[in-house]
């Protein structure tokens, strides 16, 4: 493992190099991050190398693709710390995982069977099982919140013999909130139910431990990480997903087809129909190797020191008002100018060339219930610098035509820069 140095893994991003972008501060990470050199390289490398669809025993290219995949599944299990590689599904992404598990979860449910949501998840956890709902009459229940904060430590007020499934964010993209695991899964003991946890956010700034979150699933989406669109993981506890029916037919994911019925095939690839994104999976595999590589502890603790100087900025700027919180947050900050439009404030940022993301972030019933509108949000990946967050408070201050002073250096960001 390579000491961490953020000058050293910025250096890896070659967006950052382009001249167009030498003044680019981008703050737009839970969006999704950018790809380092290596990711790049292996799209590339795939379709020039080993171009061909999976067949197990077919020709030399088939081969070379298969092996592949698996061992980009292997190392996946290894990243998230599945008992085996079985346990991991390769998808499009959370929103994907998130619409398996809704479908493939809730054919089996009663009408009246109960699902718990909370009004901090993105919209890729709540649509799926509004949908879900609908069509097997299902009951959602939400944990109960103040603000639109969820109260995770009462979950247990909502829980109950009819609960089949509580599916809560592991990281919220909106407010950067990260629940407490251990909280969450004392007051799931018990009951039979499945616990999913949706992970997107929290791949990109911790190392993730299925085992040790004690959850049954886990969905995540690799652009969030460093790696491809278009792939993500879902992973499942081995004895649940081998419960599951599947939820797409097709190619790859059968045993035997009959005219009328069909054998589907074992772990996992029952629920991978029809041609996978390869060249995403090999670079799925070079972001996990990346990842791998770097000493996540030292990098999330680069993002903390960058988020607490963002906290702290703002929350000294006065007509700005904080909706997040350092603790506790997944690289996250969430603020709004009090007066005017904060649709105005991104547009200023982004003439200064500072990517940020103004809107309701996918969580619309938790920017209602807190009554708040349109926020901003600037999130840190390990690849930011004290530099873009001082250039960012500046701009904010700037904006809000206040003494720049207000928003001057930090005396502890030059220990970091
Ligand atoms: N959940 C959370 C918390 C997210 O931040 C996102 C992406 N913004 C998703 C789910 C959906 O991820 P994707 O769009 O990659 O499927």
């Amino acid at each position: 493992q390579l000491p961490f140095s953020p000058a050293v893994f910025r250096a890896q991003f070659p967006l950052f190099a382009q001249q167009e972008n030498r003044d680019l501060v981008y703050l737009d990470n839970a969006a999704t991050t950018h790809k380092p050199q290596a990711v790049i390289q292996a799209v590339g490398d795939f379709y020039v190398h080993s171009n061909s669809n999976t067949h197990r025993s077919s020709h030399r290219l088939a081969r070379r693709s298969t092996e592949m995949v698996e061992r980009v599944r292997e190392q996946a299990a290894i990243f998230l710390n599945a008992a085996s590689a079985r346990e991991v599904v390769f998808c499009r992404g959370a929103t994907e995982a998130l619409n398996l598990l809704a479908y493939s979860l809730c054919s089996g449910l009663d009408a009246g069977d109960e699902i718990v949501l909370s009004t901090i998840e993105h919209h890729a956890n709540l649509v799926p099982w509004q949908m879900a709902a609908a069509r097997h009459q299902l009951r959602l229940r939400y944990v109960p919140h103040t603000a639109g904060v969820p109260r995770f430590d009462r979950l247990h007020e909502v829980v109950g013999p009819r609960t089949r499934i509580v599916s809560l964010t592991g990281g919220s993209n909106a407010l950067g909130l990260r629940p407490d695991f251990a909280q969450i899964r004392n007051q799931l003991a018990g009951y039979d139910l499945r616990w999913i946890v949706d992970g997107a956010q929290l791949a990109a700034h911790e190392a993730i431990d299925v085992d040790s979150i004690g959850c049954d699933f886990l969905v995540c989406s690799a652009h969030k990480f460093y790696g491809p669109t278009g792939i993500g993981l879902l992973y499942g506890r081995e004895q649940w997903l081998e419960s599951l029916p599947p939820w797409q037919g097709g190619g790859e994911m059968i045993a035997e087809v009959g005219l009328y019925e069909s054998e589907y095939a074992g772990l996992p690839h029952r629920f991978e129909a029809g041609t996978s994104s390869l060249a995403d999976i090999a670079a799925l595999g070079a972001a996990l190797e990346f990842l791998r590589s770097q000493d996540r502890v030292a990098m999330a603790a680069h993002e903390q020191a960058l988020l607490a100087r963002l906290h702290e900025g703002i929350g000294a700027l006065p007509g700005m008002r904080l909706l997040s919180q350092p603790q506790h947050n997944l690289g996250v900050l969430a603020c709004a100018p009090e007066a005017g439009q904060a649709a105005d404030l991104m547009h200023w940022l982004d003439g200064r060339d500072i990517a940020v993301r103004v809107g309701h972030h996918c969580a619309q019933p938790l920017l209602h219930a807190a009554g708040t509108g349109a926020t901003v949000r600037a999130s840190v990946a390990a690849y930011n610098t004290f530099d873009d967050v001082e250039a960012f408070l500046l701009a904010v201050a700037d904006y809000l035509q206040l003494d720049q002073s207000l928003a001057s250096a930090w005396p502890g960001s030059a220990a970091w820069a």
